[in-house]
């Protein structure tokens, strides 16, 4: 039994996520996607907001969950008697940050090891900051973000929180 999670903070889920999400969904048995509640002091979303619109995207996937967690990542982990930590790496830039996050989890819990996907290339540019960027200017984000989400953007943008 194999059981992983994927932490972040998915303020929005992006399609580069879901990619993620879907493939690493393929190789683990169970997959828990922990929602970070408080590491950006100011989300565009809120954690609810954050959740329900995974749980949206990830509901035809039946060894796929989402769960909040409040402060380090291994500790979330071994909570869920997880073995495994799964990251995305999309262009270079992300490659020393996420060693260094790997590096220092490892130290935390030897037992814990971090699995790495390369994201597929479409997504390789694409992050939640560039979706909120384009969105605030009401550009089309459809092809960025699930429909359900890029819905709750244009909420946001009407409401002027974007
Ligand atoms: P964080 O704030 O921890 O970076 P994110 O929600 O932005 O949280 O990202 C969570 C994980 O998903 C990270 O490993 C990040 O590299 C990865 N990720 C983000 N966007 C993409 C993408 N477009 N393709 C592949 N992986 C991605």
């Amino acid at each position: 039994m194999v059981r992983a999670v994927y932490p972040g903070s998915f303020d929005p889920v992006t399609l580069g996520h879901l990619d993620i999400i879907r493939r690493a969904a393929r190789v683990v048995d169970e997959l828990i996607i922990g929602v970070l509640i408080n590491r950006d002091k100011n989300p565009m979303f809120t954690t609810q907001e954050r959740v329900e619109m995974l749980r949206e995207c990830v509901a035809d996937l039946p060894n796929v969950s989402v769960e909040t967690f409040d402060g380090l990542t291994v500790d979330f982990t071994r909570s869920h008697d997880a073995k495994i930590i799964i990251r995305g790496l999309r262009a270079i830039t992300d490659f020393e940050s996420e060693m260094q996050i790997a590096q220092t989890n490892r130290i935390a819990d030897p037992n814990i090891d971090t699995m790495f996907f390369t994201t597929s290339l479409q997504y390789a540019y694409l992050s939640s900051t560039i979706v909120k960027e384009m969105a605030h200017y009401g550009s089309d984000v459809s092809k960025f973000v699930p429909q359900n989400v890029a819905e709750r953007l244009e909420q946001k943008r009407l409401e002027k929180k974007v």
